[in-house]
């Protein structure tokens, strides 16, 4: 075999998210000549925590769904990361604020019928949207709605039933105390990562793939590309000839919008360590508020959907005044002086996201496996939207890394 130069490679990995680490840890081990292009100045991609806050503070992915079976778990664990095991307080509203006690055991009620329904739809049923299973005129639906833009990113009139009923949740959620950013990051040291390196095209004219990005072009037999669906969508990376169905798969998978809010607050110990509340149970576009998350001095607000879009465009500091808003109906104006913003996300405007986790729109469940099938045996795709049951998680996105490396892998003694 010829020896290889710098940018005569195996395999390219577009992407250091969850999805292009999992792709590269793999080809590591196998001893593939591969190199990741990095379009950003850090790995991570939407795992990225900020370790220069008081407190390390995830402004992706925070927790470890499915904890249980999260391969990421057992990496944090082993690579000396602290899991924490503290039970998520999602479905408790603290000292009932603005939330009767009967008010939330009648919408656990109405919640818990709402997905007997969606879950009685069969996998050979038609496609549709979730939104259609509401119950009319009840007046728990601004709140599933309100979910909904939490779990999916935006609200269930653009979710699709069989998509929704393919995710799998082992119920479990555990969270890293160092961040699951810093977990997942800590994996790509000694990995080879070119950062700063947007890839522009991928030209797949001739025998070998030529990729074009902004440090100059590489060759590669193999490529696999862990971007976001609307980089996708929107030709962000283009190719050469065109692949106007994949442009087409990604564009009904796009990406739903979630968005944090952390804040300092004084005299914290009025609070519950790890409660939570909903801001308004009896409107959609409102915050849910974890209160002092690993018992730190700090609420994170967490914003989903249509309320998270008009944040973003509102400008800096929307996400804080409509939080200190909400704060201020449920526990009175003497805790506006106690709140003091930290960061807020705008993961909508980053132009190497445009958004959060992706969704599939009613009709459209299926798209995520034509977005992960392979082109010309030689282009493949990883990322959480092509996950069949894990999608919009880390966990979903590291395990599709793995998959098309392990392709990859399995065609390399043909290719070389
Ligand atoms: C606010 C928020 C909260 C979340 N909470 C959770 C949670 O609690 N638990 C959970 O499991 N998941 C959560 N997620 C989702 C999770 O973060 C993602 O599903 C996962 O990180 C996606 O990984 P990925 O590798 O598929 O994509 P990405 O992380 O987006 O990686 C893709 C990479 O490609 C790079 N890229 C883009 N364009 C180019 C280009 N042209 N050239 C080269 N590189 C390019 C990007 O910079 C990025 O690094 C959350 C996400 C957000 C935003």
């Amino acid at each position: 075999m010829p020896s290889r130069g710098k940018d005569d490679l195996e395999v390219v990995v577009v992407g250091a998210g969850a999805a292009g680490i999992g792709a590269a840890m793999r080809l590591a081990a196998a001893r593939v000549t591969f190199a990741v292009f990095e379009a950003r100045d850090r790995v991570g991609g939407r795992a990225h925590t900020i370790a220069d806050a008081p407190f390390p503070l995830d402004l992706g992915c925070g927790w470890l769904h499915s904890a249980d079976r999260n391969p990421w778990t057992r990496i944090a664990a082993e690579a000396g990361f602290t899991i924490d095991k503290t039970v998520p307080a999602w479905a408790t509203q603290s000292f009932d604020l603005g939330f009767s006690a009967e008010d939330q055991a009648a919408f656990a009620l109405a919640s818990r019928r709402f997905h007997e329904r969606l879950e009685a739809v069969a996998s050979n049923d038609t496609d549709f949207a979730a939104g259609e299973l509401l119950e009319p005129q009840c007046r728990f639906n601004p709140l599933l709605n309100a979910i909904s833009s939490y779990v999916n990113g935006v609200e269930l009139n653009l979710v699709s039933v069989q998509d929704s009923n393919r995710y799998a949740d082992t119920g479990v959620n555990w969270r890293v105390a160092e961040g699951y950013g810093a977990a997942i990051a800590a994996q790509a040291a000694g990995l080879p990562i070119r950062l700063n390196c947007p890839v522009t095209i991928i030209d797949h004219r001739g025998t070998g793939l030529a990729i074009e990005t902004a440090l100059g072009t590489a060759t590669a037999d193999a490529v696999i590309l862990t971007v976001p669906t609307p980089v996708i969508a929107a030709q962000g990376i283009g190719f050469r000839p065109e692949l106007t169905d994949k442009a087409a798969v990604a564009s009904v998978l796009p990406l739903g919008l979630a968005d944090k809010l952390v804040m300092a607050v004084d005299t914290p110990e009025m609070l519950p360590m790890d409660g939570h509340l909903i801001g308004n149970p009896n409107v959609t576009a409102t915050g849910s508020y974890h209160l002092r998350p690993f018992g730190r001095p700090l609420i994170e607000g967490f914003f989903g959907g249509r309320l998270a879009h008009e944040l973003e465009a509102a400008g800096p500091g929307a996400f804080f005044d409509f939080a200190v808003a909400e704060l201020v109906e449920l526990f009175g104006s003497g805790i506006r002086a106690r709140l003091r913003p930290l960061v807020e996300t705008g993961w909508a405007r980053d132009p190497f996201a445009r958004g959060s986790y992706s969704y599939a729109l009613p009709g459209h469940a299926d798209a995520r496996a034509a977005l992960a099938a392979p082109v010309d045996g030689r282009i493949f795709f990883a990322g959480e939207a092509c996950s069949r049951r894990d999608f919009t998680t880390a966990h979903g996105a590291y395990l599709t890394g793995i998959e098309a490396a392990d392709e990859v892998i399995g065609l390399r003694p043909r290719r070389i």
